[in-house]
Parts: structure tokens; sequence; C-alpha cells
């Protein structure tokens, strides 16, 4: 963990440790927590980080794809331990959705949690805003 200024590096992954990936946040983040029906049987709770901002640093091969709905997102699982430590979202094709409760525990982000309404998709992304 190194801090630099208003952002930090943090590193995560899945529960057996194939898929192991680092990203540079805010140390101030904004969580979303959807209630889709995936989301809410999953608990995933969404820390958005854009494509360059992320590196994934094992495990690329363990990763399994799937799509429902529209199709537009990809949830991506390690295909030993069937965890989903991150995925590409419909809502922010140019960055990856990091699950916050798969990053190792040694982190100083101080989290917001907002609440984002994925059974009314359409609505909740455009009341939505980005920073
Ligand atoms: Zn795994």
């Amino acid at each position: 963990m190194q801090s630099d200024g208003g952002c930090t590096k943090v590193q995560g992954g899945c529960h057996c440790g194939a898929v192991r990936f680092e990203a540079d946040v805010p140390r101030a983040v904004r969580l979303l927590a959807c209630n889709c029906s995936m989301c809410a049987k999953t608990g995933f709770l969404h820390m958005i980080v854009p494509h360059g901002d992320f590196r994934l640093l094992a495990g690329g091969e363990r990763l399994s794809s799937y799509r429902f709905g529209t199709g537009a997102a990809e949830h991506l699982f390690c295909n030993i331990c069937g965890i989903r430590s991150f995925y590409q979202p419909r809502s922010h094709p140019d960055c990856w959705s990091v699950d916050f409760r798969c990053l190792d525990q040694d982190h100083d982000i101080i989290a917001e949690t907002e609440e984002f309404d994925g059974r009314n998709w359409e609505k909740a992304r455009a009341a939505l805003t980005d920073e």
C-alpha cells in the first residue's frame, strides 16, 4: 500500500488467490450498492475504476464470463473459487467495477456508499453523476 496525495494504490483479488489486481484510486471513493437481480444476491460493492488505472496482475486465464439481460455488462468470475472480484459494468464502459469487498484489507480508503437502483437501471444510471 502506498499513498500519494489524494490517491492510493490498492490490491485485491478473488478468494483462492488466482486472480490478483491492483488499482490507483482516490483515497475518498464513492461506492455503489446495487439492488439488481445479481448484485442483490452477491452483495457486490461497486468501486468504479477507469481501465487505465487498473492492472490485472494474475489470473486472466482463470476468468469466466457471464452475461444476462441486455448482455452489455460482462461479469467475470474466477473459475476456481467463483468470486467476481471485478467486471465490466454496463454503466461505465470505460471503467472496471471492482468489488470493494475484494480489496486487501490494508488499504486506507475512506468510502461512502450510495444506493444504486439497478432494478430500474435506466432511471438510476441517468441520475448518477460522474466525476
Ligand atoms: Zn479464485
